[in-house]
């Protein structure tokens, strides 16, 4: 992967996939609830326009039918975020690749900045068809001069933005992308030991991959959050109604026996923090208690790790020299069952370890929790880190020229 400073772009455009796909709060107002993605571009930006570049960014804003313009998936308030972090105006088009775009684009002076509204107003770019990606991939291309990605929360898609484009123009990794890349290198290839990965969230299936790639790396793997209950059941122990993916006991079983065969320390919950109901609108705050984990009785279900678990936790991560978490301990968006994520996330925080999150959820607790500084890495792209880390070949980094 070349860098930007590979590329002679002084005066010339950029087409920049950055991504932008920032939570908007539900009322409808356009107001972005955490823009930590806009901040995260600024490092590739400032260099782009730094060298004197044109820059037009291509990105995307949640799901729009891809039948065209839709006020939902409007960019502008990232357009408004964006011109407020740079300090410039950011100009809008109000059309992916039309006449919109291409007045917008020829409008920009070297140093200025400008947006396309969201490529995924136009169907190609998702579209299974290639010839359709294609077209619109050069469409997009022939707004500009080179392609840099840095998109990191794309690039495990193969879409007309992120792969098509960058075989028609001479590209680059960008800065956040290389930090990515870098980053999830180092824990890949050559952690520090000892090597610890905490793996916790709603979906065992998701994170039975990443095991079966660490397994042979790793020398601590905890689990907690929703998935630690197929662990308790896969030895033997009733889970009440915690989240349980029975098709997926029999693998859970084999990476118990890989573990020990491999002498790896295997943690699971020793106690947890059960309710008698999911915590909702009409009931907020369900009874709860802690137990056992292998006495959780029939009615109840697991929604955090135990105080024992967690003192249990905090003693495997204190030493550690890598850590990698993927998946928060618990539900951690209500306050209640927040306080594993927490005490977790500050142990890692307060370990000299090189630590990532990859995950979105995981991501998103620990700026909820206001503790981003105590972690080396914390990635930005949730599937894409999650297909690093089980070893899959991202198709939006293989395209990029060597
Ligand atoms: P990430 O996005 O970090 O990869 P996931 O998407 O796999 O994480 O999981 C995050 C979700 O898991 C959160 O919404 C959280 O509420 C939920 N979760 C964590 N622990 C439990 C649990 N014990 N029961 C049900 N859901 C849980
Ligand atoms: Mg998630």
């Amino acid at each position: 992967m070349k860098s930007i400073s590979d590329l002679d772009i002084a005066g010339r455009t950029v087409l920049l996939r950055s991504d932008f796909n920032v939570p908007l709060d539900k009322d409808g107002s356009g107001v972005i609830t955490d823009d930590g993605r806009i901040v995260a571009s600024l490092p590739t930006l400032r260099a782009l326009t730094g060298a004197g570049a044109k820059v037009v960014i291509v990105a995307h804003l949640g799901r729009p039918k891809g039948v065209g313009f839709e006020e939902s998936g409007s960019l502008a308030p990232v357009a408004k975020r964006l011109g407020e972090l740079l300090g410039q105006d950011v100009a809008l088009a109000s059309d992916v690749t039309g006449d919109s775009a291409r007045a917008t684009v020829a409008a920009l002076q070297p140093g200025q900045v400008a947006l396309l509204q969201n490529i995924r107003f136009d169907a190609r770019e998702t579209s299974k068809d290639q010839a359709q990606r294609q077209e619109l991939a050069a469409e997009l291309a022939s707004l500009a001069d080179f392609y840099v990605s840095d998109g990191f929360g794309v690039v495990h898609r193969k879409q007309a933005s992120v792969t098509d484009v960058a075989e028609l123009l001479p590209n680059a990794g960008g800065l956040l992308v290389e930090k990515e890349v870098k980053s999830f290198s180092k824990v890949l290839a050559e952690p520090d030991r000892p090597y610890v990965v905490i793996l916790g969230g709603s979906k065992v299936s998701d994170k039975l991959g990443v095991i079966d790639n660490l397994i042979d790396s790793v020398d601590r793997l905890l689990i907690g959050g929703g998935m630690a209950y197929t662990f308790l059941a896969a030895n033997g122990h009733g889970v009440g109604t915690s989240l349980l993916e029975e098709d997926q006991i029999e693998a859970v079983k084999g990476y118990i026996a890989k573990a020990a065969e491999k002498g790896i320390e295997l943690v699971i919950p020793v106690d947890t923090l059960v309710a008698d109901a999911f915590p909702g609108k009409d009931n907020p705050t369900p009874q709860r208690k802690v137990v056992a984990s292998d006495s959780i009785p029939d009615g109840w279900m697991g929604l955090d790790i135990g105080p024992e678990t967690i003192e249990l936790f905090k003693g495997k991560v204190a030493d550690a020299r890598t850590v990698v978490w993927n998946g928060p301990m618990g539900v951690f968006e209500v306050p209640e069952f927040a306080t594993g994520t927490l005490e977790v996330a500050k142990a890692i925080a307060e370990s000299d370890a090189f630590s990532v999150i990859g995950g979105g959820d995981s991501a998103a607790a620990v700026r909820q929790l206001g503790l981003e500084d105590g972690f080396s890495h914390i990635s930005t792209g949730g599937g894409a880190s999650l297909e690093l880390l089980e070893g899959k070949t991202l198709p939006g980094l293989a395209v990029l020229e060597g």
